[in-house]
């Protein structure tokens, strides 16, 4: 690439989240060079909705891009995009929501996924679609939209996803990506099209949905109009770039087969990148596309660090506020494997690797002896078995793991990084300063601007603070305790289901304290 530094072209990543934008300027050595967020709410106004308003989206597109322009004393390549996945608009005959977003964590389609699940092409439809048949989709929203807002769903001209309607607004085009496309649930990913089988599950024709373009196709640039509300010159080129879960392991590095990327925040995920598209026989895995050579096989969990917050809501009030520190010592007084203790996690109901909106947490094996210490390890245990179990069916996919590679706040904890590796029996590296979706979007604009040779390059640009690798004794004591927890799952599953259809019967649950993320 020659030249000095400050010679390299600067591509701008924006990561349309579900609770905020954020752009990024990155130059093709991987240098930031400016960044603002602005956040915009999860509106849940009744249990199960998890919805948002497209205008403030689009809102904070603009001021980010617009902030980080000002902020920058060099030209702009492009700009690249990432998104949260599975969002759901329906837009009227000229172009305008009808519908608010429908994120991932709007669970109003539980009944629909469940019908569809029981059915006899559940599975087959996973494996064709990549996406598991779950509320977070939209082929099963768009069912519910069909039954239950009958004269909704006839008035819509378009189903788009959050950054399809960006892009339409910025470059004029109705497009979506193939990486978006494999998180709807109505997107043959062997085939590279639309699945007329699940189209016609959801009641909708090709016509009503986007032009299906690759994650590197380059748009004819910004409009007149898109170029004055960012600051950058009318036609600057805008890559359509991809979903946020492939770009994460892009932004980790985690970019070459067999290098996990696993994530542990408020959720948790784990994700390998694969050269061909499969999914695992039993469907315990998604595969989205990042580009036509890279797919992402994995699984996401519902129940990662709000588990920790829960310990300190339900079991430790006593410690205050900001009770991490506290609780994870706690924790660290009790013994790998928790005393006998097993937690099922799932507060939140529960996404990978079963994909049933019915599980709750559970704790089996309580004896007399055991005090708070063991029940907030075994919830940490629990979080990590979890990721184990959507470890297995990564690999039952037919993926070799050789490494994982790790970010999110649980990274804080020495004793949950260790925990991790314990758990998933492999070596756990952390990198330095992860960038995360926003610079896997920048990357993958550099290549599709030919800027760069290829996303590749991801795996030399982040830099390892820390390689974890498991104690043999406390893997072997995860490895013996995993199959009861899968066990446990089915074992309890149809306590779960009874549990689901006496509730209107019983008096009410309290209602969570923090909305699903
Ligand atoms: P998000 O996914 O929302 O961006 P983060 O990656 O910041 O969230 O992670 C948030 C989680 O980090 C919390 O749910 C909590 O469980 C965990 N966490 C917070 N502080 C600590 C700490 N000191 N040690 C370990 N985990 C922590």
């Amino acid at each position: 690439m020659g030249g000095s530094a400050a010679d390299r072209p600067v591509v701008i990543g924006v990561d349309i989240g579900t609770t905020s934008t954020k752009a990024v300027a990155y130059d093709t050595d991987g240098r930031q060079l400016g960044s603002h967020a602005v956040g915009y709410p999860l509106d849940a106004p009744r249990p199960g909705h998890a919805e948002q308003d497209f205008e403030l989206i689009h809102a904070a597109v603009l001021e980010t891009v617009r902030v980080v322009v000002a902020g920058l004393a060099r030209p702009v390549a492009g700009l690249s995009f990432s998104s949260a996945m599975h969002s759901l608009i329906g837009l009227d005959v000229h172009g305008e929501p009808l519908t608010p977003v429908l994120t991932w964590a709007d669970s109003r389609a539980s009944g629909q996924a469940e019908r569809l699940r029981a059915g006899a092409n559940a599975l087959a439809l996973h494996r064709r679609t990549g996406t598991p048949v779950h509320p977070m989709a939209p082929l099963p929203k768009l069912v519910w939209y069909a039954e239950q807002k009958i004269r909704l769903f006839e008035q819509v001209a378009h189903w788009v996803g959050s950054k399809d309607l960006v892009l339409r607004r910025l470059c004029g085009e109705l497009v979506t990506d193939h990486s978006l496309a494999s998180g709807t649930g109505l997107f043959d990913i062997h085939r590279l099209a639309w699945d007329p089988e699940a189209l016609g599950i959801a009641g909708i024709t090709e016509a009503q949905l986007p032009r299906l373009v690759p994650t590197t196709g380059v748009l004819p640039g910004l409009t007149p109009a898109a170029a004055r509300a960012t600051g950058l010159p009318a036609g600057t080129p805008v890559v359509v770039g991809a979903g946020d879960g492939p770009l994460a392991n892009l932004g980790l590095g985690a970019v070459r087969p067999g290098v996990l990327a696993c994530s542990i925040g408020t959720s948790g995920a784990l994700r390998v990148m694969v050269e061909q598209p499969a999914v695992d026989p039993l469907g315990g895995v998604f595969c989205y596309a990042l580009t036509e050579r890279r797919w992402v096989v994995g699984g996401a969990i519902n129940n990662g660090g709000i588990v920790l917050g829960w310990t300190g809501d339900a079991l430790a009030p006593d410690l205050g506020e900001q009770p991490e520190e506290e609780l994870l010592a706690l924790a660290a007084r009790a013994p790998v494997g928790s005393g006998g203790l097993i937690m099922l996690p799932y507060l939140l109901s529960e996404r990978a690797p079963h994909w049933s909106a019915l599980p709750r947490g559970a704790y089996v094996g309580l004896t007399h002896g055991h005090r708070r210490e063991h029940l907030i390890r075994a919830a940490l245990e629990g979080v990590c078995q979890q990721l184990a179990l959507v470890l297995r069916s990564v690999q039952a996919a037919g993926n070799e793991v050789r490494e994982v590679r790790a970010s999110g706040g649980f990274a804080r904890s020495p004793l949950w990084r260790q925990m991790l590796a314990d758990a998933l029996g492999l070596p756990v590296r952390f990198p330095a300063g992860h960038e995360g979706s926003s610079f896997g979007a920048a990357l993958l604009g550099m290549q599709a601007l030919g800027l760069i040779p290829s996303v590749d390059v991801a795996a030399d640009l982040v830099r390892i603070d820390q390689t974890v690798t498991p104690d043999p004794a406390a893997a072997a004591t995860y490895a013996a305790l995993l199959p009861l927890h899968e066990e446990l799952y089915e074992a309890l599953l149809p306590t779960f289901g009874a549990l689901r259809r006496l509730s209107p019967n019983l008096p009410p649950e309290p209602p969570p304290s923090e909305p699903p993320q």
